[in-house]
């Protein structure tokens, strides 16, 4: 029979990972029970961190993965996830796509601004999350730790933040993905495509046909979308997210000028 720190181990968390902690236990050094028959994947969740934050891992000194049964006594190491961390691509995806959950809105509407596919409802329950995310190789995006928990998701991440900014940076510095602004309805998250002016002018209100004349449509839902100046925000969301995105993938390296989207932004009548 083992006693005392026999049946124990001790397991060091990363700092990037205390936040998952209960407050009163928030220590880099956990003492938790141990009796050998225990995964490692499970003794690291009982703490409270949800796997899908949970980088490289060690016992006693040698890298182990979840299904490892650690002896009492053990030492454990466990590194949050690498950033930027990377995401298997379905073939023909120069980033990955991601579905968030139903508290997430304005972030979901800020990705599709930069290209992002973007897949949110605000009425999608956690079972039917997980489904979509599963079938079409989502990234789940959430701040629901119970959800991060659910053995069948194949690729979920917290978000860190409860400003939509902080979000994005987030998100952004998590997964530097390949950005296209501009090419996404925020709306509906449909690609849109060019459209000539005479097909669309009955649709347009008379200052808009006046201003412009570069078109866009979303080939989903419809929504126009027009080249041309709109409030500086959403310029500056663009240039800010190409800036952190190339200094992330640049290993840390003074960011150099932001990458240019050479189609322009459009303007909508819902852009927000
Ligand atoms: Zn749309």
């Amino acid at each position: 029979m083992l006693s005392g720190v026999e049946s124990e181990l001790t397991i060091r968390v990363a700092d990037e990972l205390l936040m998952f902690l209960p407050a009163a236990r928030r220590d880099r050094v956990s003492r938790v029970p141990c009796d050998g028959t225990s995964t490692l994947g499970h003794l690291v969740e009982s703490l409270g961190v949800p796997l899908p934050e949970v980088g490289r891992m060690t016992v006693a000194g040698a890298p182990a993965d979840p299904s490892v049964r650690p002896e009492p006594g053990a030492d454990v190491r466990v590194e949050a996830v690498p950033r930027p961390q990377p995401v298997p691509l379905e073939p023909g995806l120069a980033a990955p796509r991601f579905v968030l959950d139903v508290h997430l809105g304005t972030l979901a509407r800020r990705m599709r601004l930069l290209g992002l596919d973007t897949a949110y409802r605000n009425d999608m329950d956690d079972p039917a999350l997980v489904v979509q995310a599963n079938e079409e190789r989502r990234v789940l995006l959430t701040q629901d730790r119970g959800l991060l928990r659910r053995r069948a998701l194949w690729f979920g991440a917290y978000v860190r933040g409860s400003r939509p900014d902080d979000q994005l940076r987030d998100v952004l510095g998590r997964f530097a993905p390949a950005l296209r602004p501009w090419t996404r309805c925020t709306a509906c998250n449909g690609d849109l495509v060019a459209v000539d002016k005479r097909e669309i002018e009955d649709d347009l209100e008379a200052g808009t046909r006046r201003s412009y004349d570069a078109y866009g449509r979303c080939t989903d839902c419809g929504q126009l979308y027009w080249r041309g100046a709109h409030g500086g925000h959403l310029e500056r969301i663009v240039e800010e997210a190409a800036r952190l995105v190339e200094s992330v993938r640049g290993n840390g390296r003074a960011p150099g000028p932001a990458a240019g989207h050479s189609g322009g932004s459009w303007s909508t009548s819902t852009w927000s």
